[in-house]
């Protein structure tokens, strides 16, 4: 390097990354619902979350592209699972979000399927994991990334539909993918509203067994079920539901309580930055509590979500880190080898990942001004 010279940042595209809070229906790209609702004469939905002439997620960052309220989100992800009506629909959907995954240096991913809301069209929601699992299965061997399934309880649904879908998830355990487990963790997602954890305490139990082969992996800590209870929905999930990782859990940074907890018990929290400013968890980006969770000792992973309905992918999040949140380098690698330890990946993976961020950091780069946000202050 010339005298004086500073050295580039390291290149994000390249820090090897597990994701582990993504929606499979919530990656499909624009350009394949724009053909599958064009397909089945569906009406393709007419919000400005997506550009429907393009393939490519857009960033949104004004508030303007803000959803009204959780049920305006939930209205356009169920578009997307609307339009999954054959073994070739979801080969192509499971196929193009292992591709977009590889372009983002991902090497693994858990990823939560709604197959409660299209299994109508496969005979039964079993017979829809078989047509997931196989998908993910070619997947692989052609993008090389793994891709692991967590079966999600609708909370909106009834308590029955959860304990079936718990039983389904102990089966789909013993389902493989490339000879491993093809379900690992068992969550609970949809509107945290009116409907706390407790109900589904049985359903829990169910899939996680007497051999703990399934993760408790369940949402909570993003809208509070009813006002204030935020941070409590995040001590529920753990004590009630034994939960292992949290999706999102942010709402817990105002609680000394829960915040120790989550220390204590090591459990993680799966974040998602540009989820929570459009969904109003956060009310900017700026304001997103990670960095704050990270210095109290409460680990975080990075993350996407829902890429269709957010316009981000795991990259321009992890990129969002650095440049808005102001993260060096070694914070950032930090969230990413956490994504592997504490995800369900096969060991050998998780030492890849491991090694190669260690990797990563080993480059190099300039660590004390690397971000544009630390460049205002250098
Ligand atoms: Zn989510």
């Amino acid at each position: 390097m010339m005298p004086g010279a500073r050295p580039s940042p390291r290149d994000l595209s390249f820090l090897p990354k597990a994701e582990l809070h993504l929606h499979l229906e919530g990656a499909m790209r624009p350009g394949t619902l724009r053909d599958l609702c064009s397909k089945y004469s569906i009406p393709a939905p007419s919000t400005p979350c997506y550009d429907s002439r393009s393939d490519v997620p857009m960033p949104r960052s004004s508030t303007t592209s803000r959803f009204a309220d959780f049920s305006a989100f939930m209205n356009l992800y169920l578009s997307a699972c609307s339009c999954l009506r054959t073994e070739e629909d979801v080969r192509r959907l499971v196929l193009e979000v292992a591709s977009d995954l590889r372009e983002c240096h991902v090497l693994y991913a858990e990823v939560a399927p709604s197959l409660t809301f299209y299994a109508q069209h496969f005979g039964s929601m079993e017979s829809t994991l078989r047509v997931l699992v196989d998908a993910a299965a070619i997947a692989e061997k052609e993008t090389g990334v793994l891709i692991s399934y967590v079966l999600s309880v609708e909370r909106h649904l009834s308590v029955e539909a959860a304990i079936e879908l718990a039983h389904l998830a102990r089966r789909g355990s013993e389902m493989h993918i490339n000879g491993r487990a093809a379900v690992v963790g068992f969550g609970l997602h949809g509107p945290e509203e009116s409907f706390p954890p407790h109900a589904f305490r049985e359903a829990f139990e169910i899939a996680h067994g007497e051999d703990g082969k399934i993760a408790s992996l369940p949402h909570a800590g993003e809208i509070a079920p009813a006002r204030g209870m935020g941070a409590k929905s995040v001590v529920d999930a753990v004590h009630i539901l034994g939960a292992k990782r949290i999706a999102h859990g942010v709402l817990a940074k105002d609680d000394a309580e829960a915040m120790r907890m989550l220390r204590e018990k090591d459990v993680v929290l799966d974040v998602c930055i540009t989820s929570n400013f459009l969904l109003n968890v956060v009310e900017t980006r700026e304001d997103h509590p990670i960095k704050y969770f990270l210095k109290e000792g409460v680990k975080c992973t990075i993350n996407s979500d829902d890429p269709l309905l957010f316009g981000c992918n795991i990259l321009s999040e992890y990129q969002l880190c650095r440049d808005v949140l102001g993260m060096d380098d070694h914070t950032i690698a930090q969230c990413a080898k956490t994504s592997f330890i504490y995800s369900c990946a096969p060991e050998y993976l998780k030492s890849k990942g491991i090694n190669g961020v260690d990797g990563w950091l080993s480059e190099g780069g300039d660590d004390s001004c690397v971000t544009r946000h630390d460049a205002r202050r250098c």
